[in-house]
């Protein structure tokens, strides 16, 4: 088999489609070199390799040795040099990683390999260049001893021990710290010389000579990095199944470092944070590419290479314009200028906040690059919602001390109380605090602190650095290289113009426009939400505002899945509707029973003793019922609304301290002890799976009769007043056709008594919820009865698992880390079990009544994964919370598409 793809020269045996089997890098440089773009010669060991790695006990297959003896022969013959040449200009490659998706900061990439005490002298003599020669020497020890043999930092030891001998050699040569391209060729040569002393000490092991031999060493290492925790727990967060394995790229280097007229830089196509049609990076001169993010030297604006480098830069300007025509998506691309001419080194669709995608792809279409489909497929279904996160008041904010400024990272406001350590951050957050982490500058070990923050701040690195590239992927609030910052890790003080914040106090920051504020700052909506709920005319007038819009007009067209909101009052409802929702999918009436002094009456009615004492507090429950139902009816406008009767067990609304338990009877005039009583009766060992949902009204009929007839006069006096009123009234927790038919039976029976009194013909339908196995697995039998399913998966979620949701916090990371369950199964729905239960369900359904009314509730509905099942199954809406609404309905644009 074939596992060794080359490239080179104008020619490549991949292209650009083959990301799963050389990587995205690997297939990238392939398609880059294919549409003429100055890319140096290599090869890419397929992923296939690593998968081979991991099922062999970490050896390699035998055909692999000779083909990369190809590779490195195709590239000696393209560049010119060769590999290990102790004479002439020796080849040096690079050995980088390259998974399907990128993965920053995950995989580690080794630079200048095939350099020994021998190939340096050769290298220095061919270019004449003592420094250059000595300054790749001494990085490639550096980072080979590092990533392949593993010298790193120890527990208790605050630098990196590389680093630490680098400062140590600057004091003791200079007196001082000097930046590292100031350091001579005589500093390098030493700085080599105790660099190898400590990999000896560190590992026992003699830095290995060979270039062959470091080449092996180097891929193993790729390939090993694959399953290292960093990359892990990256994974583990965007969902990466660890099968697909990672490419080793093999290239020939080109040098940035070697003087004034080189350099090395990363840019994008157009910028990444606000979406703006600009080119946006950052480059370094006289430096090799790791320098630029690792964030040591601050870089220049991209746009200052015109000045120093403008053939260069005239150059990087059409291949910007070409890559955008070719890949017809936002390029982030990384760089090297040797000696005046430019090489590209890497492409990748850029990521991008949420606000960028869609100016992004709205602009795109304008330009006639994509069509209006692309443009809803560019926008991710689960960044929607930052667009509609809250900005600073803008009144606030003129009042607000600004302490500093950075660079703006990553867009949105936020105020948290500041962590200095990333474990204290996640403690903090934890406990309930919003949390800004701040660092100096972050690393690959600060995610999971990154991902616990509201936002992040760093008083080092541009707009490529680790911090912000991390911020923009995953939508935080982010300010960079805020360099006014003084950060005392020890101390856990920062310290700005002589003022000091401790750990703990608040700060806010402002990621789009870079701005650094002392304490916290209210937050007002987004033009999003001011335009679409408060009818702000200013708002409506951004382009923001307008692109968001017109995106939500194509999602129209391409939709077939309807999107219905889960809402209680008329306010929800309202903004749903205004969202775009068609309809409630669910109205929880039992949330109407907490409000004001409501509740009185419901502990009333569960503590009657008997059907009158029942019937009278249901009364009294009655008439403020009827007014909710006909509130939402009127916010409605004619949709529909899904209402779900009494689903909790009745214990959850009666007073559990004794305090409460006192006042309670006092207020109504039963003695505390029958409170005590009926409180302690009712208490189920698992009232998830205890008197709730249907079983309630089975039991006590008159709970369902009150319900309907609220439900239904308000109906009646909807339609009495001229709005169209649809309600569709929902039995939950039915698996026996006999429970429905028993409640559907009181639904007619007042609905006809309500139609004579008040002498209207009302709409409505009956159906139930399937959220227990036996109710899907009897769906032919209750669609007898049923006019609509909705699935409540949830519950479903938690029967079909036998997996409580609120118990499961203590195991679900665990399952989740050894890929038992790639997801959450309560945030997005397990496809393969309840998701099967649910085709079965509907596939039986439909046998007994084809034209059945299908849709979901539950959180899954504002899933962009589940949504887009549910559209697979042939679903007619889903339901979730008025702000998931967008998010749903570009899921199920997408879904249709
Ligand atoms: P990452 O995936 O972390 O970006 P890369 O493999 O892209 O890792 O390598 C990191 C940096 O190393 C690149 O941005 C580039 O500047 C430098 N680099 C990689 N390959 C070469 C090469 N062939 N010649 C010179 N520099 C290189
Ligand atoms: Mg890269």
């Amino acid at each position: 088999p074939k596992y060794v793809y080359t490239w080179g020269a104008g020619k490549a045996d991949g292209n650009g489609t083959m990301k799963e089997l050389l990587g995205g890098k690997g297939a990238n440089l392939a398609e880059m070199t294919r549409i003429g773009l100055p890319v140096p010669a290599g090869f890419t060991i397929t992923t296939e390799v690593c998968t081979y790695y991991y099922a062999n006990k970490r050896s390699y297959p035998k055909e692999l040795e000779a083909q990369m003896q190809a590779g490195i022969a195709n590239m000696e013959k393209v560049m010119g040099h060769k590999f290990g040449d102790a004479k002439g200009f020796p080849l040096l490659v690079a050995v980088r990683s390259g998974a399907r998706d990128s993965m920053p900061g995950m995989m580690d990439t080794i630079l200048n390999l095939g350099l020994n005490d021998d190939t340096v002298r050769s290298l220095e003599n061919a270019t004449g260049n003592a420094r250059f020669a000595w300054d790749c020497y001494r990085r490639f020890v550096q980072m080979y001893g590092d990533v392949v043999l593993g010298v790193q930092k120890r527990e208790g030891e605050d630098h990196e021990p590389f680093e630490s001998v680098i400062e140590h050699y600057k004091q003791e040569a200079y007196g001082r710290d000097i930046v590292d391209s100031d350091l001579t060729a005589k500093d390098q040569q030493e700085l080599v010389k105790r660099f190898k002393a400590l990999v000896k000490e560190r590992t026992g092991k003699v830095f290995p000579h060979d270039p062959w031999a470091q080449l092996r060493g180097a891929a193993g290492a790729v390939f090993g990095s694959w399953m290292n925790d960093r990359a892990i727990v990256y994974r583990r967060k965007y969902n990466i199944p660890s099968e697909w394995g990672t490419a080793v790229n093999v290239q020939a280097m080109v040098f940035g470092n070697t003087g004034e007229s080189s350099g090395s830089g990363v840019a994008f196509t157009r910028n990444p944070a606000n979406g703006e049609n600009e080119f946006y990076g950052e480059f370094l001169v006289n430096a090799q590419g790791e320098d630029v993010v690792a964030g040591v030297r601050t870089p220049e604006p991209v746009s200052k290479l015109k000045a120093v480098m403008p053939k260069a830069y005239a150059e990087l300007l059409k291949v910007r314009k070409i890559l955008e025509k070719h890949f017809k998506d936002v390029q982030d691309v990384e760089f090297t200028i040797q000696e005046g001419t430019l090489y590209m080194l890497q492409t990748r669709n850029g990521k991008r906040t949420a606000a960028a995608a869609l100016k992004f792809a709205a602009d795109m279409v304008k330009e006639r690059l994509i069509d209006w489909k692309t443009a809803v497929q560019r926008n991710p279904a689960d960044q929607l919602e930052q667009l509609l996160a809250p900005i600073f008041d803008l009144a606030e904010i003129k009042k607000a001390k600004a302490i500093a400024t950075g660079l703006p990272a990553g867009p949105g406001a936020a105020s948290g109380k500041i962590y200095f350590n990333a474990d204290r951050a996640v403690e903090a957050a934890e406990k309930g605090e919003k949390v800004l982490l701040v660092r100096i500058e972050t690393s690959p070990e600060d995610l999971r602190g990154m991902i616990a923050a509201e936002g992040i701040l760093t008083a080092r690195g541009g707009v490529s650095s680790h911090a912000a590239l991390v911020a923009r992927q995953m939508g935080k609030v982010c300010v960079c290289g805020a360099a006014d910052i003084q950060i005392d890790y020890e101390r856990r003080i920062a310290t700005v113009k002589g003022q000091s914040f401790a750990e703990g106090d608040f700060l806010s920051i402002d990621g789009t426009a870079g701005t650094v504020y002392a304490g916290q700052i209210p937050t007002a909506p987004s033009e999003i939400i001011d335009g679409l709920l408060n009818n702000n005319k200013a708002a409506q007038k951004t382009e923001k505002f307008k692109n968001y819009v017109q995106l939500m007009e194509w999602c129209k067209k391409a939709t077939k899945l309807k999107v219905r909101t889960n809402a209680d009052t008329p306010e929800q409802t309202a903004q749903a509707l205004a969202f775009g929702a068609e309809g409630i999918g669910l109205t929880r009436t039992e949330h109407m029973f907490f409000e004001g002094d409501r509740i009185d009456a419901m502990r009333e009615m569960i503590l009657a003793d008997n059907r009158a004492a029942r019937e009278a507090a249901l009364a009294k429950l009655l008439p403020y019922q009827r007014k909710d139902f006909f509130g939402i009816f009127k916010a409605l406008k004619g949709f529909p609304a899904t209402i779900r009767l009494l689903d909790p067990p009745l214990h959850e609304f009666l007073p559990h301290s004794k305090e409460q338990q006192l006042d309670f009877s006092k207020k109504i005039g039963v003695p505390v002890e029958k409170v005590m009583a009926r409180v302690h009766e009712l208490h189920e060992f698992n009232p998830m799976l205890g008197f709730r949902g249907c079983r309630l009204g089975v039991k006590y009929p008159e709970i369902t009769r009150m319900q309907i007839r609220a439900i239904l006069e308000a109906a009646a006096e909807a339609t009495q007043k001229g709005f169209k009123a649809k309600p569709e009234i929902m039995i939950p927790l039915v698996g026996f056709k006999k429970e429905l038919d028993q409640q559907v039976a009181l639904v007619h029976e007042i609905a006809a008594d309500i139609q004579k009194e008040k002498k209207v013909k009302l709409s409505y339908q009956v159906g139930t919820m399937i959220e227990v196995p036996r109710g899907a697995l009897t769906a032919d039998e209750i669609a007898e009865t049923a006019e609509f399913f909705s699935f409540g998966t949830n519950d479903l979620t938690q029967t079909t698992l036998g997996m409580s949701r609120d118990d499961s916090g203590s195991f679900l990371g665990a399952y989740q880390e050894s890929e038992i369950m790639p997801k959450n199964p309560f945030a997005s729905i397990d496809q393969s079990g309840v998701g099967q239960l649910m085709e079965i369900a509907i596939e039986k359904a439909r046998r007994t009544r084809p034209d059945i009314k299908l849709g979901i509730c539950g959180e899954h509905g504002g899933d962009p994964e589940s949504v887009k099942f549910c559209h697979k199954i042939g679903l007619a809406y889903v339901s979730c919370s008025p702000y998931r609404v967008p998010v749903a309905r570009l899921a199920a644009a997408q879904a249709a598409l």
